[in-house]
């Protein structure tokens, strides 16, 4: 049991799609004990199952991370049911739909300050509002995309918050590991989740993953759950500061590879067919 006797939160639950979900089963199945979060009141009978499953039905909180008293309040209720913690998993980005198609050059400030705000300075917020209760080991672990590093059609806006969430990644794992936080993002392939639904083309991200990725699949929320599980523990005492691909190893492509028929053309699987 990896996780025995560690305790946490995990913000970014929407459903049993979403990575926060298959992170957290990990850690429950590895003996973790956590309370989870939803945005609003939409959210929170969904959620009731899922908090069940996780054992967890007494700590089901909310938290909107753009209101500062959520994130107060989580604190207070995290204090009272564990005294402190040992991980949080930030599992949580926005963007206004118009940062996820259409013409980059076009994106306003409203929509930008809106999805720095939800995507990254969240993270931020929330480590900082949870500071006084996090233990002197713990493990803070957030989710980033590669289209943070390098261009991706249509994830635009989304692209410049991730490149800022891992930069803040960096940031935050310097001036916290003197108290023994540590804080990494795992940068995961694309998955079908609620968020993911409002990237333009999404579903032709999926087939280019999974035809040039060198595993030639996509990954699973399972995967990423078992990859965050080992962040959060101890298996990982002396990672910190780290943007962790679990993406089928895409990320080190700089071609798709080419195979030749017998003619000697090219048979490139431009759409994963
Ligand atoms: P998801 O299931 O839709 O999770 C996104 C979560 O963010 C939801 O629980 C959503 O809450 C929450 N959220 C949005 N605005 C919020 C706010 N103001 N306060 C609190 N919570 C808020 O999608 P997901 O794909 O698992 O996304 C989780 C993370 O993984 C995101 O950072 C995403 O960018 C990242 N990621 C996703 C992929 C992918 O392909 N899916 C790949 C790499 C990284 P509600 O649903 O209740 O609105």
């Amino acid at each position: 049991m990896l996780m025995k006797g560690k305790k946490g939160v995990v913000l970014g639950i929407a459903n049993k799609r979403s990575i926060a979900y298959g992170i957290a089963k990990a850690c429950r199945e590895q003996g973790a004990e956590m309370a989870i979060t939803y945005l609003n009141d939409k959210f929170q009978k969904k959620l009731a199952p899922i908090a069940q499953e996780l054992g967890c039905e007494e700590r089901l909180y909310p938290c909107d991370v753009t209101k500062a008293e959520e994130i107060a309040a989580l604190k207070e209720s995290l204090e009272k049911d564990f005294g402190k913690i040992d991980f949080i998993v930030h599992s949580i980005a926005f963007a206004p739909k118009e940062g996820l198609s259409g013409r980059f050059v076009n994106i306003s400030k409203d929509a930008f300050n809106i999805a720095m705000d939800i995507s990254v300075y969240s993270l931020i917020e929330v480590v900082q509002k949870l500071k006084p209760i996090l233990s002197n080991n713990s493990s803070v672990l957030t989710l980033s995309y590669y289209g943070g590093v390098k261009y991706i059609p249509n994830y635009n806006l989304m692209g410049v918050a991730k490149a800022a969430l891992e930069m803040s990644v960096r940031y935050l794992a310097e001036d916290l590991g003197k108290e023994g936080i540590r804080v990494n993002a795992i940068s995961a392939g694309p998955i079908k989740t609620l968020a993911a639904a409002g990237i333009g083309d999404f579903s032709f991200m999926l087939k280019w993953n999974a035809a040039h990725s060198p595993l030639k699949k996509n990954v699973t929320i399972q995967e990423v759950g078992n990859s965050g599980m080992y962040l959060l523990s101890d298996l990982s005492s002396a990672v910190t500061g780290e943007i962790h691909y679990v993406d089928n190893g895409f990320n080190i492509m700089g071609m798709p590879a080419v195979e030749f028929d017998e003619n000697g053309k090219p048979t490139i699987a431009w759409n994963g067919e």
